[in-house]
């Protein structure tokens, strides 16, 4: 894609500071970290969501997700990380190229859990849950 910011990255075309690299997959450092050692690993290939890639693809950007975890984390001794995808615009994606963040995160951060994502929360019947289940499932 001509005016995607990481396929100009996957190209050469704009500086990063890479951490890993394969046939499929590019590590660097994000350009505005949340923390020091703040990581995206993306495909090299370009497709906008996870939805969107093909299954080995995902499973290359998530073997390069799990070996570089441990590596982020040390590198700046990290006792844990938050590791996520923001999956489309909705979900706040604003380089739709899709990336992984491994964020390492620290006590004293003032950083939230996954869990302070969204602030109205619903309130969810067990009937709705057990439909809901079953629609994900393809029943
Ligand atoms: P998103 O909000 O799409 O999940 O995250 C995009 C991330 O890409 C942001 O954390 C942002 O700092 C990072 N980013 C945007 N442009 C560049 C760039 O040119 N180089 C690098 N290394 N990171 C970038
Ligand atoms: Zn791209």
């Amino acid at each position: 894609m001509d005016d995607c910011i990481f396929c100009k990255i996957v190209d050469g075309d704009i500086p990063s500071r890479t951490v890993y690299e394969d046939d499929d997959v590019l590590a660097f450092l994000d350009a505005n970290p949340l923390a020091p050692g703040h990581t995206l690993v993306i495909p090299k290939a370009h497709h906008e969501r996870l939805n969107d890639l093909p299954a080995d693809i995902g499973s290359n950007v998530f073997a390069a997700l799990h070996d570089l975890t441990p590596a982020v984390e040390d590198a700046v001794d990290a006792p844990a990380s938050t590791v996520a995808f923001n999956n489309g615009e909705a979900a706040g994606q604003e380089v739709p190229h899709v990336h992984g963040h491994i964020v390492p995160r620290f006590e004293s951060d003032g950083g939230r859990p996954i869990h302070a994502l969204v602030s109205d929360r619903p309130d969810l019947s067990d009937e709705e849950l057990d439909d809901i289940a079953a629609t994900i499932a393809g029943e």
